[in-house]
């Protein structure tokens, strides 16, 4: 099943009369469970749940320390470009708005890395507008050729992309992966985007699900690989 049959789950679904049947003990009962389902979670948002915002921070928190430690994830973006074919209403970038359009050349993407390095950062995040003719993923993956000498994590914000494009980047060395929805109502989602691919509500929502079947098959070869090797050195 995929999110968007999730989605379209709750695309009719009753909130108020939802909402009416949930209980501050119930509340209390979820936020002490180990495992929460998708009404559980919609339960959290119910007016019932304002009293217990205190106890779910703390929650949150504790599973945050359990999950990752005290730690503080430091990153800096770097655009590559800021072509764009698209037309988001909301966007500076949108393709018909008259603006320098500007996109590094590999040099100045070494040079921003170099400085942006300097400063002790180690992970990066870089960025494009929507423009396969501009910033094909052939440049995209030379960009992270270049950036891998500086920095230990690379991931991407750009626009999506198919299962191969994906793998392609993920063996170049991206590592992390970031993408706006910005709304998840279909027709409010046609009006914000009225032209350019990203028109395609579906190819974008399903874009992570596409990112996570290449990371996993990615990750299977690459342990399949190294039990192989354990078993057999040989085959290293
Ligand atoms: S795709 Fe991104 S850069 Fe292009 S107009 Fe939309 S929000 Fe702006």
């Amino acid at each position: 099943m995929s999110f968007y049959d999730v989605l379209n789950r709750f695309k009719d679904f009753d909130y108020d009369s939802f909402f009416k049947q949930v209980t501050g003990a119930a509340v209390q009962k979820i936020i002490a469970k180990n495992r929460l389902s998708d009404m559980d979670y919609l339960s959290l948002l119910s007016p019932a749940a304002e009293n217990y915002l205190e106890e779910m921070a703390q929650r949150a928190h504790r599973l945050t320390v359990q999950h990752f430690g005290k730690v503080i994830f430091l990153y800096t973006p770097l655009y590559l470009a800021n072509y764009c074919v698209n037309q988001c209403v909301y966007c500076g970038f949108r393709a018909d708005n008259q603006l320098e359009r500007k996109k590094l050349t590999l040099a100045e993407v070494e040079r921003e890395a170099k400085i942006i390095a300097s400063t002790g950062l180690k992970h990066i995040l870089i960025l494009t507008g929507e423009s396969r003719r501009q910033s094909p993923v052939s440049y995209i993956r030379e960009c992270i050729e270049v950036l891998n000498k500086y920095f230990t994590s690379i991931s991407i914000e750009i626009y999506p992309l198919e299962e191969v494009e994906y793998a392609g980047l993920i063996a170049a060395g991206v590592d992390g992966f970031a993408m706006y929805q910005e709304v998840y109502d279909e027709e409010i989602y046609a009006e914000l985007h009225p032209a350019g691919p990203k028109r395609d509500f579906r190819f974008r929502l399903d874009a992570p699900e596409r990112r996570f079947r290449t990371w996993r098959s990615v990750f299977h070869r690459r342990e399949c690989a190294r039990s192989w090797g354990d078993l057999c050195p040989g085959l290293r």
